[in-house]
């Protein structure tokens, strides 16, 4: 029987997860993104730049960007001429976000506060499903893959950028050490927390590894599936049809 998830390290009831992963995304969405750049070196645009080149987002499409937090992903895809919504869980991640596209004037965004479990959208709304560094905090992960399967049209495709698994050798211990160690005393030092960016960094731990991850998004319904892995699995790209 499994009524408990994983809250980084620790199992914990689904609700008590939820309500943690809001806590911490409530108390580093201030400096989410230059907590960014510093712990990936600045590495996480080249990523992004990737995932986005890949989802090729054209003029017109509607494009569900969940997860979105403060909008790197959509700002990326609105700039192509896409639809773009963006969608989370926390407020205080989305109004960082709106601010970044006011400054940007990009104005042509919708922003909602969704959780990716149980959308609101009726059916077949979007081309295009993408999450970013977001699944990993989702509580039931199935369920928000089954919910990404039902609100994309047919011949709609779901991209996923995330943490995974390294899977180079020497590179793991070296990249173990520094997540380990360096990644929550950079939370202290840069957003006075280093207990969320500790949850972080075992929620990467946590997640499955590149196989089954790719399995759970063919049991949502979803073919073609395709695994593309980043600096050895550090980073990888899943994506997947809606036939
Ligand atoms: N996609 C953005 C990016 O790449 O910079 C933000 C990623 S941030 C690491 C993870 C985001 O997932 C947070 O904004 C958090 O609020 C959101 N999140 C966590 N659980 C969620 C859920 N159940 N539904 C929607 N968003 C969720």
């Amino acid at each position: 029987m499994s009524d408990t998830v994983s809250f980084g390290y620790e199992e914990v009831a689904p609700e008590e997860k939820t309500r943690r992963v809001g806590a911490v995304f409530s108390s580093v969405a201030g400096k989410y993104d230059l907590m960014n750049d510093a712990m990936s070196a600045g590495m996480h645009r080249l990523w992004k730049d990737r995932f986005v080149a890949r989802v090729k987002p054209q003029p017109g499409e509607a494009v569900l960007d969940m997860a979105g937090g403060t909008g790197d992903i959509a700002f990326r895809m609105a700039e192509r001429g896409a639809e773009i919504t963006v969608a989370d869980i926390n407020q205080d991640m989305l109004d960082v976000g709106v601010e970044r596209a006011l400054e940007r004037g990009l104005t042509g965004l919708s922003w909602s506060c969704q959780n990716a479990e149980v959308l609101s959208y009726p059916s077949r709304q979007f081309d295009a499903y993408t999450i970013a560094f977001g699944i990993r905090n989702v509580t039931h992960i199935d369920k928000a893959l089954s919910e990404a399967y039902r609100v994309l049209k047919f011949g709609g495709r779901f991209f996923c950028l995330e943490f995974s698994t390294v899977e180079w050798p020497g590179f793991d211990k070296a990249y173990d050490l520094y997540s380990e160690h360096l990644v929550p005393r950079m939370g202290q030092a840069i957003a006075g927390d280093a207990d969320s960016y500790r949850y972080l960094v075992e929620s990467i731990r946590r997640f499955p590894p590149m196989p089954r991850f790719e399995q759970m998004i063919q049991n949502a319904g979803f073919i073609q599936t395709r695994v593309e892995p980043i600096l050895g699995g550090l980073v990888a790209i899943h994506s997947g049809w809606k036939a």
